[in-house]
């Protein structure tokens, strides 16, 4: 078997998802796990966060799968439905919606449902990507209260920059979520991983915890361990290849890098289809035995190279960690000029997953 394993620690996540609750007691909180968890598989994670409150996913189709692994959990659709014949299916798996536009509001109000919904509308409180104006939320509010379809009406809204300490634009975003404390909504939903690490004032009702359940930062400039949680994922292979270039061979394709000096290279077999990103430049770090180790020439679809001088004793066979508890994915996505999520939610389909319990 090809040596590219994704290893995923789940009491990694269920120790960050504890944190959460410690860090707002007693407040509930949807787990986000879009994206196959971020990568990390959502039929195990799921699993593991059995005790939690509520799950919380992209679309209806992940919801779907969501709603096969937990029966009993509250499971927000985050961008709603997204054709009129989804609303049922909603009913249906008993799922809590966004409403994020008025088409979406006027598609629930044409749909007959067996059962009520559980909607959250959204409010654009400076993302400007999704849900209403204040003034519109407020008339949607009068519209959909006490309508047959609705079930439960709450509120939701999302942070731009949370993740940018200080960013003027956050304080405007909570104002405009407190200027609609008078409208009697049953529930309100506005923090996400930076908002529940770093603004305790954006903690009202249910949380949204993303990135930070997977042990990865959701802050451009703070490691993550010293918020606390724990990398829940860790992408290690082994070298299949090593061999010594001399001074002005290049390394790949585009023959882009050059050995300054004679450089022994090791070959691994993880590329771009893997996810690993083809815009990792030279310098992007790995770690062999412990060392970082930088990447040298372009990664290649199924492969990429690096610079073994600081590893003599690197061969054939030596591990090689492209992220995890050694090095921060948050580290690597740097190098890459991206950040941990899309580094975590790019890791393709074809690595295998091991979970451990
Ligand atoms: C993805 C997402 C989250 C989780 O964000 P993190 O930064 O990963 O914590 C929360 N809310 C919404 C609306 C999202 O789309």
């Amino acid at each position: 078997m090809r040596p590219l394993l994704a290893t995923v620690d789940l009491s990694a996540i269920r120790h960050n998802h504890a944190l959460v609750r410690a860090r707002a007691a007693g407040q509930p909180s949807f787990a986000v796990v879009k994206a196959n968890a971020y990568g990390h598989g959502v039929r195990e994670v799921v699993c593991a966060l059995e005790e939690a409150d509520g799950f919380a996913v992209a679309c209806l189709e992940e919801a779907g799968e969501v709603r096969g692994l937990n029966a009993r959990a509250r499971i927000l659709v985050l961008q709603g439905c997204l054709s009129a014949d989804e609303y049922p299916l909603a009913a249906q798996l008993d799922l809590d919606v966004v409403v994020q536009s008025a088409e979406q509001a006027e598609a629930l109000l044409a749909t007959r449902l067996r059962q009520p919904l559980r909607v959250w509308l959204k409010l654009d409180s400076g993302m400007h990507r999704l849900g209403f104006a204040a003034a519109e939320l407020r008339r949607w509010h009068a519209r959909l209260s006490g309508a047959a379809q609705v079930g439960e009406l709450n509120l939701i809204s999302h942070f731009a920059c949370a993740d940018l300490p200080g960013h003027p634009l956050t304080a405007q975003q909570i104002g405009a979520f407190r200027s609609l404390d008078d409208v009697p909504f049953a529930q309100r939903s506005l923090a996400n991983s930076a908002a529940i690490l770093a603004l305790p004032e954006a903690r009202l009702g249910w949380l949204r915890p993303g990135i930070m359940l997977y042990g990865a930062s959701p802050f451009a400039d703070g490691a993550a361990a010293a918020l606390g949680v724990r990398p829940a994922m860790s992408l290690s292979g082994a070298l299949i290849a090593v061999r010594e270039v001399a001074a002005g061979d290049s390394v790949g394709y585009g023959a882009g890098w050059v050995a300054p000096r004679p450089t022994r290279i090791g070959t691994l077999s993880c590329g771009y289809a893997d996810g690993y990103p083809r815009s990792a430049p030279p310098g992007t770090p790995l770690l062999i035995d412990g060392q970082r180790v930088p990447l040298v020439g372009r990664v290649s679809m199924d492969m990429l190279t690096v610079d073994l001088s600081a590893v003599p004793q690197a061969r054939v066979g030596t591990p090689v960690e492209l992220w995890g508890a050694g090095l921060p994915v948050d580290e690597v996505a740097a190098a890459c000029g991206t950040i941990g999520y899309e580094l975590l939610s790019q890791l393709a389909a074809r690595v295998p997953r091991r979970h451990r319990y």
